[in-house]
């Protein structure tokens, strides 16, 4: 796998979280003034048990979800300066999400899935269409662009959606447990597609429970009860 480029030449980083925290109603304090920076070309690995803050903190690094206190920044956008609109259109222009559950519309076939990842982008319907067939080539699903996602395999649906994160060319793609609902091989296999899609510079932040998982990525941030415990580079076995 690749090792991280810790600097570009842009001159903001990819994303930059400083000093995050956020309560949930009821008093749970599900992150505790985390900060985090992860630079262009990164593979970073977010681990941590369950509860330990994952799914918050990938949703406050998304928009998705909106911080206590403290601040984000993507691609040098402040966050917390934007409303609902330009959150979308920064996330439709900059961000692409997997999730372990793949997320895909049941009615729509491979090459229309990933065109959705350009409808809030604002890109003419044949261009979505050529853009989505390139990006279903990219995972190698090119011969099942016409499949709807119940005539798919599971790991060919994570694939569907990976080509549908990465069909708007973001800075920064967020994967939360991408192999969580695929067997041993399948597992395997979008590991290996994501870091060779990193190798190819898509900057990647890939949220895990498996240390095993963790241990192969060229950067691991340890969460653990809301608070990073560990940021460690460099890889620990190879794949
Ligand atoms: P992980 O993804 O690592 O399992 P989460 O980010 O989902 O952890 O949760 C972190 C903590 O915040 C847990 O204690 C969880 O119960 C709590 N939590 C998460 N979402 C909410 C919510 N919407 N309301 C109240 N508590 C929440
Ligand atoms: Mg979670």
């Amino acid at each position: 796998m690749s090792t991280p480029a810790s600097t570009t030449g842009s001159a903001a980083p990819v994303l930059l979280v400083e000093d995050v925290t956020k309560s949930h109603p009821g008093g749970v304090t599900a992150l505790d003034r985390v900060s985090l920076r992860v630079d262009a070309g990164e593979l970073v690995a977010i681990v941590g048990p369950s509860g330990s803050g994952k799914s918050t903190l990938l949703h406050i690094m998304g928009t998705l979800d909106r911080s206590t206190n403290g601040s984000v920044r993507i691609a040098g956008h402040d966050v917390h300066a934007l409303g609902d609109r330009h959150l979308s259109a920064l996330r439709a222009r900059l961000l692409g999400f997997v999730f372990q559950h793949f997320h895909l519309t049941d009615g729509l076939d491979a090459t229309e899935n990933v065109a959705t990842g350009l409808l809030y982008a604002g890109v003419p319907r044949r261009r979505r269409e050529t853009l989505a067939r390139e990006a279903l080539a990219r995972v190698g699903l090119d011969h099942r662009r016409s499949h709807l996602p119940q005539q798919l395999s599971g790991g060919e649906r994570q694939r569907v959606a990976i080509a549908r994160a990465l069909v708007n060319g973001p800075a920064l793609v967020l994967a939360d447990e991408p192999t969580g609902a695929l067997d041993a091989a399948n597992g395997e296999a979008v590991l290996r597609l994501l870091a060779d899609l990193n190798t190819q510079g898509t900057t990647i932040a890939l949220i895990t429970h498996d240390r095993d998982i963790a241990a192969r990525l060229p950067r691991r941030v340890e969460l653990r009860d809301g608070r990073i415990t560990a940021d460690v580079t460099g890889v620990v076995r190879a794949a």
